[in-house]
């Protein structure tokens, strides 16, 4: 018997979970698609967020769903904006990496009051966006560790 409370346990556990348990897949656009595809891409694919790539999918951007209804106000013809003109742009993008500390990217989310970050891998060239972590990520390891509790 460690003489832990149930509750030092659960921090305890929920202190050691890694982005890359949780990550998602990453669903991206490339930075001359229009604003017209990105929105059918955000449907289809049933994501909230889009990172937008250049060549070998090297980060440049994020698109909300709030971006692309901004753009969508008013009469511009969707299909020949392209989404670099709307994106939010690097440096300015909040991301994490597979080993980071679950509660870390968690705090980024809540600090930016954004929905997912980017996983990222670093070279030479810039920023490979491998996966994506979301809210949800974040709610599945939270009702993972509570059902752990019953085993
Ligand atoms: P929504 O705008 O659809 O509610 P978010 O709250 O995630 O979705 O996005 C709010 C704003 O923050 C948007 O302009 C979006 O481009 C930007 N954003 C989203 N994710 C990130 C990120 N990881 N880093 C920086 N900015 C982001």
């Amino acid at each position: 018997f460690t003489g832990k409370t149930g509750s030092e346990l659960l921090t305890e556990k929920l202190k050691k979970f890694k982005v890359h348990e949780y990550q998602g897949l990453p669903i991206v656009v490339e930075e001359d698609v229009s604003v017209y595809d990105a929105i059918c891409t955000m449907f289809l694919e049933d994501v909230g967020t889009l990172f937008v790539t250049k060549e070998q999918s090297l980060l440049v951007g994020v698109l909300s769903r709030k971006d692309l209804l901004r753009a969508s106000i008013g009469n511009q013809d969707l299909t020949s904006i392209p989404v670099h003109i709307i994106m939010t742009r690097m440096p300015n993008i909040s991301i994490c990496e597979k080993d980071d500390l679950l509660l870390d990217a968690a705090q980024k989310l809540i600090e930016k009051q954004i929905d997912g970050l980017p996983v990222v891998k670093p070279n030479d060239q810039g920023l490979e966006v491998v996966g994506r972590l979301t809210k949800t990520s974040i709610t599945k390891a939270l009702v993972e560790l509570a059902r752990d509790q019953h085993l």
